[in-house]
């Protein structure tokens, strides 16, 4: 494994610091996290930058849109635009980081050419409709039935946690498509048209105050069997691609985010005092320590991918991704927590970025796999410990 960059890559970097330096100056400002809406149309916009740059899908195949770049091309991509404090993917999540990488390693070719040229430029959207009330961490034992008239599926059902729905123009659904087979053998993967006639979304509104994620109900929605992913009854294993990339390579670019506000909040500590207090002091150093490890991780797991796809493999990530989903989700938990304590009394007020993404941080044990569930997988898969 060599972690250390080459001069194309460097050079490369050096190109992307350059226009992120030009354009970063002239945005508009961004709108308040609460209003969907705007942060829709404010992330589309960012995302149709990247696209007329070519900056956009970097890493995904030069056939499915992309630029064909290799995976430690687009950690730099994410290094840098972090830094220098770029605005974030949002709305575009589900569609650029997982549901698009899914469809552009599982579509046929008119799947790949319907879909994916869209969300790189920034015109659709997607949200992810896995989780139901009865299916989280068990995601197998989902009910929303889809059955088969025709050419299309008529699906009936509800889902939950849908992030994004009230802006998507698409969704990644899982459905069952075989009610008699055993519970991981009778799910597929479709593309459902958010507008079609029987989808209801009912935003719920989170402790931060923003509407991110929705219920949803399907009544009778009619979703074209053109539009499944994968094989009928094997969306199971289409499934497991999508939360590698979920887990794996989603949230990436947020570790250079967290490692840029510990050095605000150290910067704060030392200007309010609190620096002055040596157990504050292991805390941050114990943090940088861990930003740092978990930096590291993201570079090996990355590397591993591209090893994978050089010598002919998927470069989907492996179960590598819930050992840094695992540490990270808690790590960003404690940075928050200390930018708390830095602030004293300011932390109660919710207008403060920190406030708000110390309330949002609560939600990175759960979203994508609770803790329980990766260390589940890291003991199983990883260790070899057997079944619990
Ligand atoms: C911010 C946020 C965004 C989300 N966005 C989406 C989205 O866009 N689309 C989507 O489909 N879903 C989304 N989710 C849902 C998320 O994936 C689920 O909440 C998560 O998988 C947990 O499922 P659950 O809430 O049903 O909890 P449950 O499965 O009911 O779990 C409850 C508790 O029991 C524990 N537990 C359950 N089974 C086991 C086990 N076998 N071993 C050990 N412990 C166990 C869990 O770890 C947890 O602590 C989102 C969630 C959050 C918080």
């Amino acid at each position: 494994m060599d972690l250390t960059y080459t001069a194309e890559q460097e050079e490369f970097r050096a190109g992307l610091r350059s226009w992120l330096g030009d354009v970063l100056p002239k945005l508009p400002p961004r709108p308040d996290p609460r209003d969907w809406p705007g942060r829709r149309a404010y992330d589309a916009g960012w995302q149709r930058m990247l696209y007329d740059a070519g900056y956009a899908g970097l890493h995904w195949p030069v056939d499915a849109g992309g630029r064909g770049a290799t995976p430690v091309q687009h950690l730099i991509f994410l290094e840098e635009t972090e830094k220098a404090g770029a605005p974030y993917v949002g709305a575009n999540f589900v569609g650029l980081l997982h549901a698009g990488p899914t469809i552009a390693a599982e579509g046929t070719d008119e799947q790949r050419r319907r879909w994916l040229p869209p969300v790189l430029r920034g015109d659709e959207v997607w949200c992810q409709g896995f989780s139901e009330p009865g299916a989280g961490s068990d995601l197998a034992s989902l009910r929303t039935r889809a059955v088969r008239d025709g050419d299309a599926y008529v699906v009936t059902g509800s889902k939950i946690w849908t992030s994004h729905a009230e802006v998507a123009d698409w969704c990644e659904l899982l459905v069952r498509t075989d009610p008699q087979a055993p519970k991981h053998r009778g799910i597929s993967w479709l593309a459902m048209p958010m507008d079609a006639p029987g989808v209801t979304v009912r935003p719920l509104r989170t402790l931060a105050g923003s509407t991110e994620f929705a219920e949803m109900f399907l009544d009778e929605v009619r979703v074209p069997v053109a539009n499944r992913v994968g094989a009928e009854n094997d969306g199971w294993r289409v499934t497991m691609v999508t939360l590698s990339f979920e887990r794996g390579t989603a949230f990436v670019g947020e570790v250079v985010a967290c490692r840029r506000v510990l050095g605000e909040v150290a910067r704060a500590a030392k200007a309010n005092g609190s620096w002055d207090d040596p157990a504050l002091r292991r805390r941050l150093g114990r943090l940088a320590a861990e930003f740092s490890v978990l930096w590291r991780l993201t570079q090996w797991n990355v590397s591993e991918a591209e090893r994978s796809l050089r010598a002919g493999g998927t470069g989907v990530p492996g179960t590598g991704g819930s050992v840094f989903k695992l540490r990270y989700s808690h790590a960003r938990q404690e940075l928050y927590d200390t930018a708390a304590d830095v602030l004293g009394p300011l932390a109660q007020d919710a207008g403060h970025p920190w406030t708000a993404e110390r309330l949002s941080s609560l939600s990175y044990t759960i979203a994508a796999g609770t803790s329980q569930i990766q260390k589940n997988i890291v003991a199983e898969r990883i260790l070899g410990l057997p079944k619990g």
